[in-house]
């Protein structure tokens, strides 16, 4: 891509409301565009970091024996009324509106009332389940506070998947694999090492629900960690109950500031009694579901990983998620970095070639706030060779288009 036909270039305006290092960013170097408090646009950047993100939970996803569906963003009142989750006072996220003959819609959440009076309509036989699905979706919340950028949204993007299991074992074989999946998922993401499984407060069925908690200082949550003991508690459930049950005292915890990237919930049979969500077993009777919900703030986790790894020239992306691998730049000769854009993107490389009529020094300093991970410098004195700047640790090397190429492709 030609930067020159980008038009979210690189901007000093930032909204004057706009409290937060991840957006004020993101809004500096092009990727998103504020609507309102909590309520953001992402450019064509934008998307390519998003979608990279989705690719990866995607692909985890599918592995573990998920299938991919769209819901809808409109809900039924009906739906919602028969868990109670209707009612403002239970839940006081909800955006609600009205179709023209009067009767009340909500906009979608979450999904897991909806997805179970879907699946009712399917489910006969204990031979269905179990059944693993999971959707990439715009949620709406009428959040009361939206200072956090992309990491608290009024709409924003999740990765919500529900399973709908026979039994207990069978729930809790596929709730360990999400455990799994998820750790590979923030793994993937760069931010694997700073993200715990955390014990929180549990529901109907169980002590605990799992969060995942990544370290980070624009985090809205607390979280008690224990490294040694690999246990995690957030500060929400923290007690000397809790401590007698996992046999540590205060002590062996530190108290860090996280922000919550993932989700995962154990319903039991509760809120399919609630809905007469049920199955024919084996022995031809009625059975109840065992329903998960399992859950990841997309736009959130892009957030995090802005605030985890921005410096002050600028956004720094994980290799993985970069919306270009490399960014181009030429000096004196504009025929050379033609040439080496031709050649790269030929190769299947993913390039950002700063074609402006502009100084080099600005394009450098686009460069490291766009935070592309390799800035290419062609020039007539560097002959045939290629800089090769790591945006993140800074190191330099000249390097043939052969060798650039093997190093492109050790890295994917
Ligand atoms: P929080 O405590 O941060 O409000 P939550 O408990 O309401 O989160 P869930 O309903 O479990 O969150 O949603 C699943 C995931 O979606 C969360 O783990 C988080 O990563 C993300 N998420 C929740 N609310 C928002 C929001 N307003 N903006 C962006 N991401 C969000
Ligand atoms: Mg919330």
């Amino acid at each position: 891509m030609k930067y020159s036909q980008i038009f979210s270039k690189t901007t000093k305006n930032i909204p004057a409301d706009e409290q937060a290092l991840n957006a004020k960013l993101l809004i500096q170097a092009g990727y998103v565009n504020k609507v309102m408090a909590g309520v953001y646009n992402y450019t064509p950047l934008g998307l390519r970091v998003l979608e990279k993100i989705k690719q990866i939970i995607r692909e985890e996803m599918d592995t573990i024996g998920g299938q991919e569906l769209l819901m809808s963003s409109l809900q039924r009142k009906a739906v919602w009324q028969q868990t109670d989750r209707w009612n403002d006072q239970v839940v006081d996220v909800w955006f609600k509106s009205e179709l023209k003959d009067g009767s009340q819609v909500g906009f979608g959440w979450s999904h897991e009332e909806p997805i179970v009076e879907m699946i009712k309509q399917y489910l006969t036989s204990y031979k269905d389940l179990p059944i693993n699905v999971y959707q990439f979706q715009t949620k709406m919340r009428n959040e009361l506070r939206a200072k956090s950028g992309i990491m608290r949204g009024r709409e924003f993007l999740m990765k919500d998947m529900y399973s709908c299991s026979l039994d207990q074992a069978q729930h809790q074989a596929f709730y360990d694999s999400v455990i799994e999946a998820y750790n590979r998922i923030f793994d993937r993401l760069g931010i694997g090492e700073d993200t715990f499984v955390t014990f929180a407060s549990g529901g109907a069925f169980t002590d605990f629900s799992h969060e995942f908690q990544t370290v980070c200082s624009a985090g809205e949550d607390y979280i008690y960690l224990s490294k040694d003991k690999k246990v995690a508690v957030n500060d929400e459930i923290m007690s000397p109950k809790i401590l007698e049950q996992f046999n540590l005292t205060i002590d062996d915890f530190e108290r860090v500031k996280t922000a919550e990237v993932g989700n995962i919930f154990n319903f039991g049979t509760h809120k399919s009694e609630q809905m007469n969500f049920k199955f024919t077993n084996k022995d031809g009777q009625t059975q109840l579901v065992h329903l998960g919900s399992y859950g990841i703030g997309v736009t959130r986790v892009m957030g995090v990983i802005v605030e985890k790894f921005a410096d002050n020239k600028g956004l720094i992306w994980p290799e993985q998620i970069a919306p270009y691998q490399v960014y181009l730049i030429g000096i004196g000769d504009k025929q050379k970095a033609d040439d080496l854009y031709q050649k790269l993107t030929a190769q299947g490389v993913e390039v950002l070639y700063d074609d402006r009529d502009l100084r080099p020094g600005q394009k450098f300093a686009d460069a490291e706030l766009i935070g592309i991970p390799y800035r290419l410098v062609v020039s007539p004195k560097l002959a045939d060779k290629i800089e090769v700047l790591n945006r993140q640790t800074g190191a330099v090397e000249e390097l043939t288009f052969s060798q650039l190429i093997d190093k492109i492709n050790s890295r994917k």
